[in-house]
């Protein structure tokens, strides 16, 4: 007999088998005879039964339990082995976002959220950070990988000034995931992102803060019963509130940035005589051109109170000179006064006196006129020179004066350029050391990051000018600075704090950093020779280090540099010491 092919064939010979060999009619029976008849393996077929029964025993206490057994659910209801294989895979993949350590993560983003990198505001950082959460849907997989691709990025080396660029290149997620993400770790993350948001939102943006503080304190109490979609919605909104609230910020600041560009230049015209305060202006000027951070901020405050200072000194200055010149005048004017009424005097008197002369009757009447006349003559001679003397006395220190205020002018054209600056090296001088020694320290303070001062004091100065001369030895400190300069990082600042010795200060800095910069000073200094009269002279110096200690006032920090710069000095000199 040829063997049923069809499966409809195949199915009614299982029936009538099952009639004649008077086997009881079960599925399983029923079963093992058609594949039988159908000569395939009973074990191809689908196990529907107990993958049903499996899928009722699947756990669906959350959205993502409750998604993997639907999609099982589907696979076993359609028989479907490609998609039964898939769920299971899923399933697996799931336990991975339960092994992300959210804790530390957030930690980490904390911690560098509240560390200073250098060329990264805490806006740009916020800027960043919106986009990771924006780009990252509601797949905790993703926004993990892309924090954990953040906290690298700051965390980068402090030298790097470019914001990294990954970050902003983050490609768009593939597909919504709609389900609720909010395991209690990651509600948490978002509930602290969103109670720092909120803090930092302006009065005027009260209710934006209130809704982001909600969100946050319903993120705690139900982080697993909150719907996606609503708490998706919310997220939106509030991201649209963010962002308004920057551009305004943004605009805000362009304003004021105008209005003292305006101030600036308003200045500018009234002060017309002095080069020093038009230096300044143009330089507070270039400052404006770059992106304003608060360092930035803070040499601009400082340089407009220079201004104001040497204004108000210019003013009285003028004012006083003016006062003085305008005493002579008078005292000038009165002696004019005296000069001309004396004259006028001996006029009427001579007038007088030639009456009398006409009028003359005999040579004792003519001999007592011609006695009035002499004696008035040489009143007036007396009056008169007495008057030239003091015009002459006048003039005199009228000239003075104006060489005076010459000098004045001079000087403070000459000492006001000067004022934070050292005028044969450029850098900052005592006075520019201390208000940036207190800018860094403050900023230190606040922000927990450590912050270095390293003394350096030239070896065998002294040689140098003996042998080659005092105007040798100023270029080779003019030298030393320019190397200087050249090879530290724009947020350290360098002065000179002695004849030879120099301060510099490295914000952000560990001891052993610190170190290892000053030793890269020595390093170039040795590569960039300094050129006496042709001859090339090798400049070296002796160095303390010392990291600001808490609450240590920085004049002790600088104490105990000299004492390691001092040790260097005797232990051989051209070397660097930390302090302890
Ligand atoms: P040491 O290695 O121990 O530091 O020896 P030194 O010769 O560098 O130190 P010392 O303190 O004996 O001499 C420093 C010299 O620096 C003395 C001073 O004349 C010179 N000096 C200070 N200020 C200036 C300056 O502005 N120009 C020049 N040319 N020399 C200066
Ligand atoms: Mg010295
Ligand atoms: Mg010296």
């Amino acid at each position: 007999m040829n063997e049923p092919s069809h499966p409809s064939d195949i199915a009614r010979e299982a029936f009538r088998q099952l009639a004649l060999r008077r086997i009881a009619p079960t599925p399983d029976n029923y079963q093992t005879l058609y594949h039988e008849i159908a000569g395939t393996p009973a074990d191809e077929a689908f196990p529907e039964r107990a993958l049903k029964q499996i899928a009722a025993s699947l756990p669906r206490h959350n959205h993502e339990a409750l998604r993997i057994a639907r999609d099982f659910d589907t696979a076993v209801a359609q028989a479907d082995w490609a998609g039964l294989g898939a769920a299971i895979t899923n399933a697996i993949a799931a336990t991975d976002s339960q092994g992300i350590n959210w804790g530390s993560l957030l930690r980490d983003l904390i911690a560098e959220w509240d560390r200073r990198q250098a060329g990264l505001t805490q806006a740009r950082k916020r800027e960043m950070l919106d986009r990771v959460l924006s780009a990252s849907g509601t797949n905790p997989e993703r926004l993990a990988e892309r924090l954990q691709g953040l906290l690298r990025a700051w965390s980068r080396n402090a030298d790097d000034d470019e914001p990294p660029a990954p970050i902003g290149d983050l490609a768009p997620p593939a597909a919504v995931d709609r389900t609720n993400p909010a395991t209690p770790a990651f509600a948490e993350m978002l509930a602290s992102l969103l109670d720092s948001i909120a803090s930092q939102a302006r009065p005027a943006d009260a209710d934006f803060a209130t809704e982001a503080r909600e969100l946050a304190v319903a993120l705690r109490q139900q982080p697993l019963r909150l719907p996606a979609d609503a708490l998706q919605q919310r997220l939106d909104k509030l991201r649209a509130g963010l962002e308004w609230a920057t551009e305004d910020q943004h605009a805000l600041r362009d304003a004021l940035q105008r209005v003292l560009q305006l101030i600036l230049e308003n200045i500018g015209e009234l002060v017309v005589d002095d080069r020093w305060l038009h230096g300044q202006i143009t330089l507070m000027g270039e400052m404006f051109a770059h992106p304003l951070d608060v360092r930035v901020l803070g040499e601009l405050e400082s340089r407009l109170r220079d201004v104001i200072d040497r204004q108000s000194a210019i003013k009285l200055e003028l004012s006083d000179a003016q006062l003085r010149l305008k005493e002579m005048l008078s005292r000038f004017v009165d002696r004019l006064g005296e000069f001309t009424d004396s004259t006028g005097d001996y006029h009427a008197k001579i007038e007088r006196s030639a009456e009398r002369i006409a009028a003359a009757q005999d040579i004792a009447e003519l001999t007592d006129v011609i006695a009035d006349v002499m004696r008035e003559t040489r009143s007036v001679q007396a009056s008169t020179a007495r008057s030239r003397d003091e015009l002459v006395a006048l003039r005199s220190r009228v000239d003075e004066a104006n060489t005076e205020i010459t000098r004045l002018q001079h000087e403070l054209e000459q000492t006001s350029e000067l004022i934070r600056h050292d005028p044969l090296t450029g850098v900052l001088n005592r006075k520019g050391l201390d208000e940036a020694l207190a800018r860094e320290t403050a900023f230190a303070q606040r922000r927990g990051t450590p912050l270095c001062l390293g003394l350096l004091d030239i070896d065998n100065f002294k040689q140098i000018n003996d042998i080659h001369g005092h105007q040798t030895g100023d270029e080779a400190l003019q030298h030393l600075t320019e190397v200087v300069r050249e090879n530290i990082r724009p947020q350290d600042s360098v002065a000179r704090y002695g004849g030879e010795e120099f301060v510099i200060l490295l914000p952000d800095t560990g001891l052993e950093a610190a170190v290892a910069a000053l030793v890269r000073l020595q390093r170039a200094l040795t590569k960039r020779f300094f050129l006496a009269r042709q001859q090339k002279l090798l400049i070296t110096f002796s160095a303390g280090v010392a990291q600001l200690l808490e609450g240590e006032d920085p004049e002790q920090a600088l104490d105990r540099a000299d004492k390691a710069m001092y040790i260097a000095k005797r232990s051989g000199k051209n070397r660097v010491l930390a302090a302890h």
